[in-house]
């Protein structure tokens, strides 16, 4: 059933081998994102909520955090920001891990898209992917994609070291909207900007035109991980998952389906198996163009969603003999043949923590000792 998929990265001669990895991975990832302040409590509520499953069916998660979202909650008031910040720390005492994710260029204080006065005069012709992360900073703003990648990754080192969270010593990013540029040289700018920006790993990698029968987002399970051009390691999503989809047995039906397609991953072979789910999906209604978003306000509907979520990758976990980890424990599986991002850059441990297991990570600053 598996057919090698080509991402844009293999397609644009970005890659430069499959990156091995000697056992196999279960990566659970977290779009977590489009959060608004006014819906806070129950947002809150299912933070704690996936962390309580999270800790019960020994399932880490990769948190990938738009920093935007955060700031514009850590700006509406003291009380949210501190709810907020505990929820997160929930999140990493059950073993998960956050990594930066974003989507626009914004104002670091508030977390507001900063707009132009006007659109490019010059826009590219035929951009394929959603204009996100890539064309906002790149074509909109004019920015130099390192520095602002740089701005991301250190807005959100002081994110994690305000909640106390473990700061991953392997930093992975997930460009918003899987938009990292068009054409080749756009992905060559986004890789040098990851790199420049101290990012070790990319888990972004898609492929074809989007909004059209072309696209897809991730490869499959054996061929997802690979080397790229200036040692960035690409470890491409398998499969989007919807959290918010209710029925049991339809749902069920679903999710093996889409495992389906993973024919190494049934066959014992070594790989890392990349998940995506949305946490805004919680919360929704429906899918495609009849979804209504917000539309589920029934913190219960919301519990057994998440419930209903863990116990099948739990189950997935066992029935396929996948070590649930995060992108920390790449390293333990692999000959990792890159060095780490410099020592003494924000943020970055010594090297010198355990591996294998998870927490190989130095914990953060206290935003005390950062004033
Ligand atoms: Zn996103």
């Amino acid at each position: 059933m598996s057919r090698v998929a080509r991402t844009d990265f293999e397609e644009y001669g970005l890659s430069r081998g499959p990156f091995p990895v000697s056992g196999r991975l279960l990566l659970l990832t977290v779009d977590f994102e489009a959060f608004a302040p006014e819906m806070l409590p129950l947002w809150l509520d299912a933070m704690h909520y996936w962390a309580t499953c999270a800790a019960q069916s020994r399932l880490h998660f990769c948190f990938f955090l738009a920093a935007e979202d955060a700031i514009r909650v850590l700006a509406s008031g003291k009380k949210a920001s501190r709810d907020f910040l505990a929820a997160m720390r929930r999140f990493d005492d059950a073993g998960s891990l956050f990594y930066p994710h974003n989507h626009f260029v914004f104002d670091p204080a508030t977390g507001g898209k900063r707009l132009v006065a006007q659109e490019p005069a010059n826009p590219p012709s035929n951009y394929r992917k959603r204009k996100s992360l890539f064309y906002d900073a790149v074509y909109r703003h004019g920015l130099d994609l390192g520095d602002w990648l740089t701005t991301i990754r250190t807005t959100h080192q002081m994110l994690l070291a305000d909640a106390g969270c473990r700061i991953p010593r392997w930093p992975a990013f997930r460009a918003g909207g899987w938009d990292y540029g068009s054409t080749r040289q756009d992905v060559e700018r986004y890789l040098d900007a990851l790199r420049s920006a101290g990012f070790a790993i990319d888990s972004s990698a898609c492929a074809g035109v989007f909004e059209t029968a072309t696209w897809r987002v991730g490869s499959v399970f054996g061929s997802n991980a690979f080397m790229c051009r200036r040692d960035v390691i690409e470890v491409a999503p398998c499969w989007v998952d919807d959290c918010g989809l209710d029925g049991q047995r339809l749902l069920t039906l679903r999710r093996l389906m889409a495992l389906r397609r993973h024919g190494r991953v049934w066959t014992g072979a070594p790989g890392v198996l990349v998940v995506v789910f949305h946490f805004d999906h919680l919360f929704h209604l429906g899918t495609g163009g009849a979804r209504r978003y917000f539309a589920v306000t029934d913190a219960a509907r919301v519990a057994e969603r998440i419930r209903r979520t863990c116990r099948f990758f739990s189950a997935v976990r066992h029935l396929l003999r996948l070590e649930s980890g995060t992108f920390e424990s790449l390293r333990a599986r692999s000959a990792w043949p890159m060095t780490p991002p410099a020592p003494g850059a924000p943020g970055v441990g010594d090297g010198s923590g355990p591996v294998g297991g998870d927490p190989a990570i130095q914990p953060a600053r206290s935003a005390a000792e950062r004033r």
